[in-house]
């Protein structure tokens, strides 16, 4: 079934959303992207006059109860965002009557579903070397199918636009979609989107094909990187493994973050993307700083040979102009991860840089794809989300679905 082709009026939907959006300190919203992008999906059942039921996760609580990522401190925003009244549910696996009650226009959003460790299905407590490991797995496997038979209770419909957590076989996420039939199962607008995009830079690449990785370590994108090795026509690796990369080539770099049991891990990147042909290009200058803040003193000084005490924490003005090089000849493009502490004001010309070189690509007729939370968070500090051809909101999701692999939440709704 498709959100279009079903008519919710008089019907309740439960919808499976990524609300995890960021907060600072206050509890306050500092990007709204997931929230936003969820909202066709969900005014398309209320405008039909249907009732909704928004569930999300917030956060790694771990399975336990944790107010600091209560999506009750995101209420008023989701009301704001959709126009209307948003009721709360405090437990989201007491919500039956709170479900019943709802009537065609009403919102219900329920509490964090990570507060139950059902929701990851995941044994807490317990070591996965212990023997009795796997007797544990098997009964958080069986209570995890009740909990999502608990939330599947609530509505008539199931709907997953959470393509944040697609890749994940969650109670919420896949395990629920097994209680509704092919009719009343669809995916969300945001998820067919993200479906397309992906599809766009997995089988329709037009060359040359160029994949920007940043972010602060190595060790969570070996993956994908080694997966785009067989892909892409250029690689550029950026941000904080640009100095793992550097000492593994017997480079100095200061106090600037590495990964010390990644240097032979960097080397054989470097090996096979000879192997393979692929343009791999990495930072030659950076903009170190004293001290890891904003208003530290900053220097430029090649990515191999920063001065003792410092930390490369920018590309550099000659690594700027070399990746810009490379993105604006590009024709799809992918990026993941910032290519400096972006978060600090003084610190953000490497991202600008890329993200200026994307968009005049993609104006240039090229297809570029923005992916992961910080790289989305880059484009929107910079006010160039829509001049880029598609921002994702998957970070893991994406990535995982660029390396080839069919993701739980899509292949439960399509029966794949
Ligand atoms: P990731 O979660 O791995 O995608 O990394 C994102 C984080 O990498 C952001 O919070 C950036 O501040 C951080 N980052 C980027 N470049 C550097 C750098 N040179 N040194 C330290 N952190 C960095």
């Amino acid at each position: 079934m498709t959100l279009d082709n079903f008519n919710f009026s008089g019907k309740k939907a439960i919808v499976r959303v990524d609300f995890n959006v960021p907060l600072d300190e206050n509890g306050h919203i500092t990007d709204d992207t997931r929230i936003r992008g969820a909202l066709p999906t969900l005014k398309k059942i209320l405008a039909d006059g249907g009732a909704l039921i928004i569930m999300s996760h917030m956060g790694k609580p771990k399975g336990k109860v944790n107010p600091k990522m209560s999506l009750g401190q995101i209420k008023d925003a989701v009301a704001a965002a959709l126009g209307c009244e948003v009721k709360f549910a405090p437990d989201c696996a007491k919500a039956a009557d709170a479900a019943a009650a709802l009537k065609p226009g009403e919102v219900l959003l329920l509490e964090n579903l990570r507060f139950y460790p059902e929701e990851e299905g995941k044994p807490v407590g317990i070591d996965k070397a212990d023997p009795a490991y796997d007797e544990a797995k098997k009964a958080m496997k069986a209570s995890q199918k009740e909990f999502a038979k608990t939330l599947a209770s609530y509505a008539d419909v199931y709907v997953n636009d959470a393509f944040g957590t697609a890749h994940r076989r969650h109670a919420s996420t896949a395990v629920i979609a097994d209680f509704f039939d092919a009719d009343h199962k669809m995916l969300g607008y945001l998820m067919e989107k993200e479906v397309k995009a992906v599809d766009n830079v997995l089988n329709n690449i037009t060359r040359p094909f160029t994949a920007i990785m940043g972010g602060s370590k190595v060790s969570t994108k070996i993956g994908i990187i080694e997966n785009l090795m067989d892909k892409v026509d250029n690689l550029i690796l950026c941000g904080g493994m640009t100095y793992t990369f550097a000492k593994a080539q017997g480079g100095k770099i200061g106090v600037s973050i590495c990964e010390e049991d990644k240097l032979d891990l960097a080397l054989e990147i470097i090996r096979k993307a000879q192997e393979k042909g692929v343009n791999l290009v990495l930072g030659t200058d950076c903009v170190a700083g004293d001290k890891f803040s904003n208003d530290a003193n900053t220097q430029v000084c090649p990515s191999n040979d920063v001065p003792d005490g410092w930390e490369g924490m920018d590309a550099g003005p000659e690594t700027r102009e070399a990746f810009a090089k490379v993105i604006r000849e590009s024709k799809t493009i992918l990026w993941n991860g910032p290519a400096g502490v972006f978060e600090f004001d003084n610190f953000t010309a490497g991202s600008r840089a890329i993200a200026e070189a994307i968009v005049e690509a993609t104006a240039n007729g090229a297809f570029s794809l923005v992916g992961g939370g910080d790289s989305v968070a880059c484009v929107n500090k910079f006010g160039l989300a829509d001049q880029v051809s598609y921002v994702s909101t998957g970070g893991g999701a994406l990535l995982e679905a660029i390396e080839g692999k069919v993701l739980p939440g899509i292949a439960a709704i399509k029966g794949e």
